[in-house]
């Protein structure tokens, strides 16, 4: 299954009965798909599908949002000072320059709406996160996808797809699905590659997952160039999908846009609660990295014995490669029986591979084990 070519307006099929239509481009948008959670006839799933975290929530975060009940009338503070303040004091970032949002994919769509539209291009690589297609598509911006090279952006290739009516460049920092990354002097290389008119768009949901030392986030960036923006999720890490919570940090002048297009309560009270506590939360980054840089490694070369390729990753996730779309398939099909769901790859044009999330120590062993059983039945 291979993506149609995005951004190209393509009428929608003729109807007899006249009705409101959106504009054309907005029909060759593919709804984002997102991780499969149940199985039918299997009580006890393994949710590897959506790089949620493998330990939930922290427990200050959960105590949060249950003491926040009493007041679910209330409405949200608009500008999420109180988040704002925390999220500066943690990174040591200024928190009139931090914008929050109702995830980062929350974000991405002002970026995209608010820089972009009719006549521009957004820049992305070819298998870069699937919200930068959409969100460029709707914003009526055509959408360039540029080659990678051993599945990692390539600098020169995007450099060389600007044209005079790029607007935004959106890189994922690692990049999901494949995991891989650009270096800080790679992003510096980029960044200097650029006309001042286009917004580079680090997208940093995985940075807490990184070990490679050679890697910067973005804030170093954003600090340095007024066409640099940093955005970061509590999905991940802080295990908190479900509440919708990410932010921005990025210069003065994207700050002011963003605050005038954005929906005024985009962040509810129960993610700025949650999101305190887990900031609060002693260790728990700490746990999570060491515990996802420790199973990585191990499910990364428990599935290399066993033959399958796997790219090797700074994210929660890996990306594993079977040589062809129908053992792929198969070995998704084979795991289901045992419960476990992975993620298909044929939207990201990755037909023969999975993306597994880094579980718990019990499901990286599940995985591993019927994987490698369908590999030496294969
Ligand atoms: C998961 C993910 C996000 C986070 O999205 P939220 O809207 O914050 O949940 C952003 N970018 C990438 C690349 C991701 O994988």
């Amino acid at each position: 299954m291979t993506q149609a070519p995005l951004g190209i307006p393509r009428p929608p099929a003729a109807d007899a009965a006249p009705h409101p239509r959106p504009r054309p481009e907005i029909l060759t948008i593919k709804p984002y798909i997102g991780g499969e959670s149940q199985l039918a006839g299997v009580n006890r799933v393994i949710k590897l599908s959506s790089n949620e975290g493998a330990f939930g929530p922290p427990p200050g975060a959960i105590a949060a949002y249950r003491a926040l009940a009493g007041e679910i009338h209330r409405y949200p503070d608009g500008g999420a000072e109180a988040l704002r303040e925390a999220i500066g004091r943690r990174f040591g970032l200024d928190p009139a320059r931090i914008v929050c949002g109702n995830g980062s994919d929350d974000i991405l769509y002002q970026l995209a709406l608010a820089y972009g539209g009719p006549g521009t291009e957004l820049v992305m690589t070819r298998h870069g996160f699937s919200m930068y297609a959409i969100a460029g598509t709707y914003a009526g911006s055509r959408v360039i996808k540029v080659e990678e090279r051993e599945r990692t952006a390539d600098v020169d290739a995007i450099l060389a797809a600007l044209s005079p009516r790029t607007r935004l460049v959106c890189l994922a920092n690692p990049n999901n699905p494949t995991g891989t990354l650009l270096s800080r002097n790679e992003v510096a290389r980029l960044i200097a590659g650029l006309p001042p008119e286009v917004l580079l768009v680090l997208d940093a949901a995985y940075a807490e997952y990184v070990t490679r030392s050679d890697y910067e986030p973005g804030a170093a960036f954003v600090d340095q160039h007024p066409n640099v923006v940093m955005t970061r999720t509590f999905s991940k890490i802080f295990g908190m999908g479900g509440l919708r919570l990410g932010w921005a940090y990025a210069p003065a002048h994207v700050i002011d846009v963003l605050n005038r297009v954005r929906n005024p309560f985009n962040t509810n009270a129960a993610a700025q609660a949650a999101g305190i506590a887990a900031l609060a939360e002693a260790g728990w980054v700490e746990k999570c990295r060491a515990h996802n840089a420790t199973w990585r490694a191990w499910l990364t070369e428990r599935l290399r014995a066993a033959g399958v390729g796997v790219t090797p990753s700074e994210g929660n996730f890996i990306l594993a490669d079977f040589a062809t779309p129908e053992r792929a398939r198969a070995a998704q099909m084979r795991i289901r029986r045992h419960g476990i769901i992975v993620r298909a790859m044929g939207s990201y044009d990755l037909p023969s591979c999975l993306r597994i999330t880094i579980g718990t120590e019990e499901e990286c062993e599940a995985v591993a084990q019927a994987l490698a059983h369908f590999m030496q039945r294969a």
